[in-house]
Order: structure tokens, then C-alpha cells, then sequence
């Protein structure tokens, strides 16, 4: 009955699922654990009519026009430049640290004309436009540089990389530290893809739309555990030897069951919270980088665009440790080389399916971006 089976239908079961059923004409079957689909991207109306990312704030990004097209086909846009804010002692800051961010934060301690200075000296060095790493700033041998980086290192990202990795200073890696970057612009949008916003009627109709083919059959709420059984000889589908491809985006240890132990994440423990407020912070989201257990507040209203309810649901984000507990969720894949090993390890097991793929941030045990994880899953279909 069917060519393919796809466990899991967030970004990379959903695409690969339409791409498969509508370019290569392949009846697919896809079999979702969750009661919906759209994975982490899921969104749904809260008891007060708000629009919420029950996973976590999504904004989708990318500079990828084909990625961009494609999704495009199911949904239109409510398209922004996503900014974010950082709360530093009460005090509100544009992140990445920019141009703007350095007035707010030396006009009033140095002086304009200083912080004028300090802004020239940034533009001689490195040119208008440019993203410097903080780990570059804190090598230069201009002191000016040096303290401007050790504000942005100890005010925006020491603290709250502890928090979101549980983390002490000496664990952070330099090539995390290396990653966060300084805009020499005045630019202050999060993300410099040409393309940002949310689907303008939510993810959920998305993947929905995209997952409506009649070579596309889904089946919700059932681990893929329950009609499939993966076994040394092959992978069956209802007792039945299956010689199709398959695809899972499922989490790779789980699949044997942990015999070596649990590949590490970070999880998060959202706490939602209704104010029957026009608005709580004014802002979609405020990163919290000196203060507080929690590593930001989103604000869903500022995000979707939603108009015309009452009140404003946001949303704070409390890191912890995935232990495999009930209800957990794993995340983050905490990339280091023992963890990398261990999952290689799980790999190996699954060398002599030979049209078995893995695909996707829990599978593959890696961070991808939603367009990331959409260009792979339309290559890796492409192919098949
Ligand atoms: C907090 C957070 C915020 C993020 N924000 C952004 C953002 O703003 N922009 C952006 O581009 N990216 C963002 N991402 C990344 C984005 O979530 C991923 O790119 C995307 O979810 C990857 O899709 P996926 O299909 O690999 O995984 P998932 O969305 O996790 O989908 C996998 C699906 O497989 C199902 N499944 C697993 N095991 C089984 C099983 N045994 N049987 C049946 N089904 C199974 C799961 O239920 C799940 O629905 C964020 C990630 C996190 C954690």
C-alpha cells in the first residue's frame, strides 16, 4: 500500500512527505506520536483566543528563495524584522549588541560625544556593516574595543549561556563564545535573513496544508513503535517485511531503546501566563541576561500579528536537563565530542537498513533552523 513511511510530521517529515507523494508520485504513510502535526512549530489558539508556539516561540528565517517559495505555496505571511531586546538591569537593549545598543548603553555613562568616539573607532577597525565575534573584540589590542566587549560578554552572554546550558563560565566552549557576534550597523533585527516572519494564519495550517495529498496519508497520535518493528533483518510495517524507504526524525536513541545510554539535551519547562493587559512588555521577546532562573519572555501578540483579542499570553522559558522523564522534551543536542561519539554508536546500529534515512534535529542529533531542516528534507526526497 504504501512506498514510504516518514515517522514524525514537524519540518522534516512534512516536507519530505509532500515532496515525496507529489513529485515522485510515492503513497506515503506518516506516523506522528504527537495528537497533531507541524512537530515543534505546533501552534493553537489558547483558552483566551491567543495565538500560541506551544513548543517555544518559531519565527521562520532564511535567505533561501526556494525554501522561501516552497512553503510559500502553503500559507502567506505576516513578514517583520524580528528584533529582540535584552533586559540589563532594568534597562532595555537592543541584541546582538549594535550601534544603537552602544548609545543606549555609553551616552549616559560616558558621554555622547565619548560614545561617538568609541562608534568611530569601531567603524575605522572593522567597517560599517560589519558582524565582529566578541571573542575577536576581546583579542584586539585597543582597550576601547577590549571594554566594549567585556560589557557585551558579562551583560548579554555569559549569564544567560550559563542558564540555557547549565553551564559554568570555564565549561562555555570558545567556540560558542565565538559565535556571538557584534554588529557594527544600526541594524537591529535579530536575524539579517531577507525573509522573516510567521505563516500570517499560524504554522499549524501550514504543515496542515502541506500534508493534505492524496498520496499523503497521516495518522496522529500512535508511536511509530505501534505499527512498525525494527528488527536486524529489516524494518516491518504491521508484521509485514517493508521494502520501501524509510524516514525517521525521531529522536535515534529511543529507537534501541537507550541500550547505551541517553543521548544528552537541554530541555525547557515553558510556563505560559494570561494578562488581561493590552500588553505586557511591549516587545516579542526579552532575553534576560544578567536576572532571573528564566532565559526570555515572548510576548505571542508581537510575534503573530494577532489583532482584535482581549489581553496578551506570554510565555517564560525555563532551561533544565532532559532526564527522559515523562513529558519531557529533548531540545538542544548538547554537541560536544562524547556525545558525538555515543551517537555514532546508535548509527552504527541502523548501517544494515539499507533504505532507512535519518533526517531531521532529533535523528540526525543536531540544531537546524526551520529552512535548514526544510532544504535538507527536500534534498534528501530528491534523492530518493
Ligand atoms: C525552543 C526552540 C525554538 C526554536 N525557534 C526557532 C525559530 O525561531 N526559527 C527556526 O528557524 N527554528 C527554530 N527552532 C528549530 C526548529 O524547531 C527545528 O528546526 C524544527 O523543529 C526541526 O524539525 P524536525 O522535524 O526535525 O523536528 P520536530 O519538530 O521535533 O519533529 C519531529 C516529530 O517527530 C515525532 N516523533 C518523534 N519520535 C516519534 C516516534 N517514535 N513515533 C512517532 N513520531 C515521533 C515528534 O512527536 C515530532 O512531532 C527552535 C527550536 C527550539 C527547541
Amino acid at each position: 500500500m504504501y512506498d514510504c513511511i516518514i515517522v514524525g510530521a514537524g519540518v522534516a517529515g512534512a516536507v519530505a512527505a509532500r515532496k515525496l507523494a507529489e513529485e515522485k508520485g510515492k503513497r506515503v504513510l506518516v506516523l506522528e506520536r504527537r495528537g497533531h502535526v507541524g512537530g515543534n512549530c505546533y501552534d493553537e489558539q489558547d483558552e483566551h483566543g491567543i495565538l500560541v508556539h506551544s513548543y517555544g516561540p518559531h519565527i521562520f528565517h532564511t535567505g533561501m528563495e526556494d525554501v522561501f517559495a516552497y512553503f510559500s505555496r502553503f500559507t502567506d505571511w505576516h513578514l517583520f524584522g524580528h528584533e529582540v531586546v535584552a533586559k540589563v538591569y532594568g534597562r532595555l537593549i537592543p541584541v546582538p549588541f549594535n550601534l544603537n545598543t552602544l548609545h543606549l548603553v555609553y551616552d549616559e555613562a560616558l558621554g555622547k560625544e565619548r560614545a561617538d568616539e568609541l562608534e568611530r573607532k569601531l567603524i575605522r577597525i572593522y567597517g560599517e556593516g560589519s558582524r565582529i565575534s566578541i571573542t575577536k573584540l576581546r583579542e584586539s589590542e585597543d582597550p576601547d574595543v577590549r571594554e566594549i566587549a567585556r560589557y557585551v560578554y558579562e551583560n548579554v552572554f555569559l549569564k544567560y549561556t550559563m542558564k540555557q546550558w547549565g553551564q559554568r563560565p570555564e565549561e562555555i566552549s570558545p567556540e560558542v563564545t565565538g559565535r556571538v557576534p557584534v554588529l557594527i550597523s544600526y541594524d537591529n533585527r535579530y536575524f539579517q535573513d531577507k525573509y522573516q516572519g510567521v505563516p500570517r494564519d499560524g504554522f499549524t495550517p501550514m504543515f496542515q496544508k502541506m500534508l493534505e495529498h492524496e498520496n499523503i496519508t497521516v495518522v496522529t497520535g500512535i508511536d511509530c513503535k505501534e505499527r512498525l518493528c525494527f528488527s536486524e533483518d529489516g524494518i516491518y510495517l504491521d508484521g509485514v517485511l517493508f521494502e520501501g524507504d524509510v524516514i525517521y526524525t525521531g529522536a535515534l536513541d529511543e529507537l534501541f531503546d537507550c541500550r547505551y545510554g541517553r543521548l544528552p539535551y537541554r530541555s525547557l519547562d515553558f510556563k505560559f501566563e494570561y494578562h488581561n493587559e493590552e500588553s505586557y512588555q511591549g516587545h516579542s521577546v526579552v532575553n534576560y541576561t544578567v536576572s532571573e532562573d528564566f532565559t526570555r519572555i515572548t510576548e505571542f501578540k508581537f510575534l503573530t500579528g494577532q489583532q482584535g483579542v482581549d489581553g496578551t499570553t506570554i510565555v517564560k522559558e525555563y532551561p533544565f536537563a532532559y532526564t527522559g522523564a515523562a513529558g519531557e522534551i529533548p531540545y538542544y543536542a548538547i554537541l560536544n565530542e562524547e556525545n558525538r561519539s555515543l551517537y555514532e554508536k546508535y548509527c552504527a546500529l541502523t548501517a544494515g537498513w539499507e533504505r532507512f534515512h535519518l533526517l531531521g534535529r532529533l535523528a540526525e542529533y543536531q540544531y537546524y533552523n526551520i529552512d535548514a531542516m526544510a532544504k535538507k528534507a527536500m534534498e534528501l526526497a530528491g534523492r530518493l
